[in-house]
């Protein structure tokens, strides 16, 4: 990766894109589109069409007859992991473009756009086609004469709704899995950030996914979004995004027919810092990292900084000087470490969270403000809010910007009730040297990630998944295939 093949991808025009349906791209049966702003610079970038109703129900039959005829879903497993596979080496193999692509609607920092987007992506639909291969299915212990069998059957159609912060890794931990399983798709990518995915869905194509397999709507989520929760011919929703969102999906649910939904949502993770943790400088660079990286749009985000009082003034001192640090701006600048804020609504909520936090008697430590107005781009100075209290409204509520909460903790016991004090539980942290303490605190915090002593980062292998109301389910490692599967009995007499 250099920045001069950079600079030459984002030049490029991105031609309108209409939606992909039954293998092929085309526009919407309204015509309407939904133009595309860049948060780079807050120019327009392209348009994509604007889908309704009756495009979800397009897509739909189409996943729905590719379902029922089995030119995917009775492949062998064997078939659909050399598709899936030819898949992940397109995905490789054009990177950089899909990147550029990406970042050039999101706003996310390239470096991290080429890993945790592209390569990531690659590596995901690879995984779950080694998978599907080794996957058997169960013979029951019962009587001698009857033979139980377990199968592992696909659900169906599969809907997918995702969100912009991560379209293609969070995007992929969906299709890939689906797929791999023989499901057809219908996948609504977020309105601001579907360039990638239309992309994947092209090269998808292009691997020998059948037609009507895999399905992208673009649109609004109220319209779009809500057609396809509300369909009676989608066997599975899965989702990730908001927690409002979420509560509408099992409404739709209900309404409808249904139909299971897996929700991955929000958190406000605490990262607990405690006065024994093995290196403190440490803690504090990768704490930033954990809170400040892709401007804090990041769901697993370390946002409520816990820290034990004897260190407390040190160590908020050691992270306002990480936060001073960081090189904020063109998010397709090799030399930039956090790129834009991924939309104005998104930038002016960021700034209200800091504004209303000051006024409940929170300090801001450094940032709080927009910054690099001239580009025209939308970017925030990472930010340091010291002092916040456990009733405060930056202590309870989800920013998903690069404003980090900072509170003051006693003893161990404090430090529980308080990581324990919201709705969420997506991820934690904690820092310390006492093994028996940091296997409590692994125990005690109601998450479905804990990180010790290093904050992000879990990969691939294992689980990503929240509990309370941070949602159900799990995307990444085997068991997110599990969804993907109906368990179907068969009781022979023999
Ligand atoms: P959002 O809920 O606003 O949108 C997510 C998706 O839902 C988008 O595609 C949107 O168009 C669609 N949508 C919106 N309204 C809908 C409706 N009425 N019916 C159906 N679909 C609808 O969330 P967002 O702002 O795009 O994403 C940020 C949120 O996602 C944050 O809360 C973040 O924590 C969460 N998130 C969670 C994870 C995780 O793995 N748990 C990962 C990334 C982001």
């Amino acid at each position: 990766m250099d920045q001069s093949s950079i600079d030459a991808l984002r030049a490029q025009e991105i031609a309108p894109r209409g939606h992909f349906i039954n293998g092929a791209f085309q526009a919407g049966e309204t015509g309407a589109l939904h133009e595309v702003q860049s948060p780079i610079n807050g120019q327009p970038l392209t348009q994509i069409a604007e889908g309704s109703p009756a495009d979800v129900g397009a897509a739909v039959r189409s996943a729905r007859t590719a379902f029922e005829d089995g030119r995917w879903s009775r492949m062998s497993p064997a078939g659909r992991k050399k598709v899936l596979l030819k898949l992940a080496n397109l995905i490789e193999s054009r990177a950089l473009e899909i990147a550029v692509l990406g970042v050039r609607d999101n706003g996310t920092e390239i470096n991290m756009a080429y890993k945790a987007e592209a390569l990531s992506a690659a590596a995901t639909f690879r995984y779950y086609a080694e998978a599907i291969d080794k996957i058997y299915g169960q013979v029951a212990p019962t009587s001698h004469d009857v033979l139980g069998l377990v199968h592992h059957a696909p659900v169906g159609v599969v809907g997918a709704i995702v969100p912009w912060n991560f379209p293609l890794m969070i995007g992929s931990w969906k299709i890939a899995p689906a797929l791999a399983a023989g499901n057809s798709i219908v996948l609504k990518p977020a309105e601001s950030a579907s360039l990638s995915l239309l992309k994947i869905a092209e090269l998808a194509a292009e691997a020998g996914i059948p037609d009507g397999v895999f399905n992208v709507v673009t649109g609004r989520g109220s319209v779009v979004g809500e057609a396809l929760a509300l369909s009676m011919d989608v066997d599975i929703m899965v989702f990730t995004g908001s927690g409002a969102t979420g509560r509408r999906l099992l409404e739709y649910s209900a309404r409808s027919n249904l139909k299971r939904c897996y929700l991955e949502l929000g958190g406000k993770s605490p990262n607990i810092v405690f006065a024994d943790a093995p290196d403190l400088a440490e803690a504090a660079k990768v704490s930033a990292a954990g809170i400040y990286r892709n401007s804090g749009q990041v769901c697993v985000a370390g946002s409520r900084l816990l820290v034990q009082q004897d260190i407390y003034e040190d160590f908020v001192a050691e992270i306002t000087r990480h936060a001073e640090s960081f090189r904020v701006g063109d998010p397709l600048d090799l030399n930039s470490q956090i790129g834009a804020v991924h939309s104005l609504p998104e930038l002016d909520a960021n700034l209200d969270f800091v504004k209303k936090a000051e006024a409940e008697g929170a300090e801001r430590r450094t940032g709080g403000e927009r910054i690099l107005t001239e580009t025209g781009g939308y970017y925030m100075s990472p930010t340091v809010m010291a002092g916040v209290k456990e009733t405060d409204n930056l202590f309870q509520n989800e920013v998903f910007g690069p404003v980090l909460a900072v509170t003051p903790f006693k003893d161990e016991a404090e430090a529980v009730r308080l990581a324990n004090a919201t709705v969420y539980g997506l991820a934690g942290g904690v820092w310390t040297s006492n093994l028996s303490r940091a296997h409590r605190m692994v125990a005690e915090v109601r998450t479905g990630v804990m990180h010790v002593n290093t904050y992000g980062g879990a990969d691939l292998t294992v689980p990503l998944g929240g509990v309370r109301q941070s949602g159900n389910g799990h995307d990444k490692s085997l068991h997110a295939l599990e969804k993907y599967f109906d368990l179907k009995t068969a009781w022979i007499k023999l």
